[in-house]
């Protein structure tokens, strides 16, 4: 067994540089830090082969004194903290006095370096630890470092050295985030002698934002929200501009770049409902908070932080988000088919719209004092519960579907008056329209009338809405269940319906009937391989009654460890079970009520996230038909 010794310096050194330096990209990140902490304004970044052989970071911040200059590489040597508790308050990006030592016991370093002020800089070189030349130079006020042949001196390591391309992409992804993170600098970045982008500088969040997510930024929604401790601002992106991974979203806190499991499920929670499963909310996230509420000393790359108060923070953000989501409706447009392919017509000149020839209806929303209509949509009590089915095997039979199906606890009818448009009758009045009660001002719109016995056509303007009436229906229902508390009437049944689920759908059901009770269903066994329900949800048709019970039991099954998620996946069921389905006759009124809803913008996505409602815009249609 070899005497324990202490290490020589050098290969200290390198060792606790394996910390800090991890790659190029780590080297990059460490540079582009001291640049912004330096105050700068001005900052290039400029890469060979990855970084791997060459980066060099020039920035035009405060410089260092030249006499300061081989102390900035010693270890444990910085400006930025003196005392424990200035560990408290972290105001800089940089704090551990380690990075330049580090870098400079893995690679050849040069730096150039001039306070403003100074008439002459200073040059310094080093090279595995080692000072090499040092001297004054002529440069301009600022600070440029070189670093060549990252882990020349670590065969180890620099075996594993990522392809360029690899290494080149995650100096990018630290570029983008730091010029997302100080829109107030301006960052260029140059790889292999080729511009890759450079930031305004001007302080627009939004203009970095377009870099960062080309093509997505004007559609962003502004995120704004200050309690006096924290204040959220950024960008979201709309649940139709989700995107099947992470990679859109950015967290800063206090101007650094973090990733943080507590920030991004505040996001997505505030998607929730609203964006299908397994795609991603994109957003921009800046938060300040009081430098000791959160620890950005908790990992060597600090990219981790810990916050004191993780629940506050979690509703602070989740609130904000879904603050900047209320205001948003949007729709996919429906693309009509290209009748020649390369037959683009060019841009439409402005086409005056056609005279109106008939008298229409138009639906203004909410509207003048009107005739209430009583809405069907509460199916006479007789009407409600069909007599119980016999235990089957293979389940409930498939129910014909009868004109009004639809149980569902709606809100009331639409409040709608005739609003003549165009030539106006002779003998009738102008209803005076009534002032709005909630929401944004929505523009006159009609219903067209229903396509496929699906879609609900509504014409607004200078364009066409379909809507899905079983996506936007159970939306609805979903929305009201969810205000009910989750728990919806519980009616009990005149007589006890009975089936036979399959075993391992009987055997939870049973296993979870109290909470099943919460929702308003009492099963019991019924011999042995049968379950009776003795009450159900109050809009809850009877034929749909085992089905949802099965549905319930599979996402059981599937075990959702979050309670929330898991009422909310129940609420799901149930509220597709009730809802109006494609090929269903249903009637006008019914139709209205789900119109209405989705035109005010109550409902823009069904509970699975799928949009209820596509458009087609009369551009569009004229496209399609030469006239433009
Ligand atoms: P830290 O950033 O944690 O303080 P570094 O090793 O990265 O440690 O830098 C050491 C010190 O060198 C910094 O504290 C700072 O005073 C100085 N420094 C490094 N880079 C720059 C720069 N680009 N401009 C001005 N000062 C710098
Ligand atoms: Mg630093």
């Amino acid at each position: 067994m070899a005497h324990i010794q202490v290490l020589p310096k050098q290969l200290a050194d390198m060792i606790a540089a394996g910390e800090v330096v991890e790659r190029p990209a780590s080297v990059v990140k460490e540079l582009v830090e001291n640049a912004v902490d330096a105050g700068s304004t001005q900052i290039t970044v400029e890469i060979r082969h990855g970084g791997a052989t060459y980066i060099r970071v020039t920035d035009n911040g405060r410089g260092i004194p030249k006499e300061e200059v081989p102390t900035a590489f010693l270890r444990h040597a910085t400006s930025k903290l003196r005392s424990a508790e200035d560990l408290d308050r972290i105001g800089t990006l940089g704090f551990r006095g380690e990075a330049l030592a580090a870098i400079a016991a893995v690679s050849y370093v040069q730096m150039l370096t001039k306070p403003a002020g100074q008439p002459m800089g200073y040059s310094y070189s080093i090279e595995n630890s080692e000072p090499q030349e040092e001297g004054d130079a002529g440069c301009p006020d600022g600070t440029t470092v070189v670093v060549r042949d990252v882990f020349f001196s670590v065969p180890a390591r620099y075996k594993y050295l990522k392809a360029d391309a690899a290494e080149s992409a995650a100096i990018h992804d630290i570029l983008e985030r730091q010029a997302l993170a100080h829109p107030e600098i301006s960052f260029r970045f140059l790889k292999d002698g080729k511009s890759v982008f450079t930031s305004a500088g001007d302080g627009d969040a939004r203009s970095v934002a377009e870099i960062v997510l080309p093509g997505q930024s004007a559609q962003l929604l502004e995120v704004y929200a200050d309690d006096g401790a924290v204040k959220v601002t950024g960008f979201v992106g709309r649940p139709t501009q989700c995107r099947n991974s992470r990679g859109g979203q950015f967290f800063f806190v206090n101007g650094r770049t973090i990733r943080s499991k507590i920030l991004t499920a505040a996001l997505e929670r505030a998607y929730e409902n609203q964006h299908m499963t397994g795609r991603f909310p994109i957003a921009v996230l800046y938060l300040q908070m009081p430098l000791d509420q959160v620890d950005v000393n908790a990992h060597p790359t600090k990219m981790e932080v810990r916050f004191l108060e993780e629940k506050a923070l979690f509703g602070r953000v989740y609130r904000a988000v879904q603050d900047a989501l209320a205001g948003a409706t949007d729709r996919p447009t429906l693309h009509a088919r290209p009748v020649e392919a390369g037959a683009e017509t060019p841009a439409p000149a402005d086409v005056p719209p056609e005279p109106r020839q008939q008298e229409e209806v138009t639906f203004r929303s909410p509207a003048a004092p009107a005739p209430r209509v009583k809405p069907a949509l509460w199916p006479r009590e007789e009407e409600r519960w069909a007599p119980p089915v016999q235990p089957a095997r293979s389940g409930p039979e498939k129910e014909e579907t009868p004109a009004v199906q639809t149980r569902f606890p709606l809100p009331p009818a639409p409040r709608y008056a005739p609003v003549p448009t165009g030539t106006e009758p002779e003998g009738r009045e102008a209803e005076p329209a009534a002032p709005v009660e909630t929401g944004p001002e929505t523009p006159p719109w009609r219903i067209v009338g229903e396509a496929l016995k699906t879609y609900i056509i509504v014409e607004q303007g200078d364009k066409l809405l379909f809507i899905d009436k079983h996506a936007a229906h159970e939306r609805l229902g979903f929305d009201a269940l969810k205000a009910q508390g989750y728990r919806p009437m519980s009616q009990e049944l005149l007589r006890p319906l009975s089936w036979r689920p399959a075993p391992e759908d009987r055997a939870i059901l049973l296993e979870k009937a109290a909470q099943l009770e919460e929702f308003g269903f009492q099963i019991e066994e019924f011999g042995d391989d049968a379950l009776a329900v003795r009450a159900a949800p109050d809009f809850l048709a009877c034929g749909d009654i085992p089905g949802a019970l099965e549905d319930l039991a599979h996402e059981y099954a599937l075990g959702e460890a979050d309670p929330d998620a898991q009422r909310d996946a129940l609420l799901h069921s149930m509220a597709c079970k009730a809802a109006m389905k494609g090929g269903q006759t249903n009637q006008a009124q019914e139709l209205e009520v789900i119109a209405q809803a989705v035109m005010e913008g109550k409902v823009t996505h069904c509970p699975h996230g799928r949009p209820v409602a596509a458009e087609l815009t009369r551009k569009q249609l004229e496209k399609q038909f030469g006239r433009s």
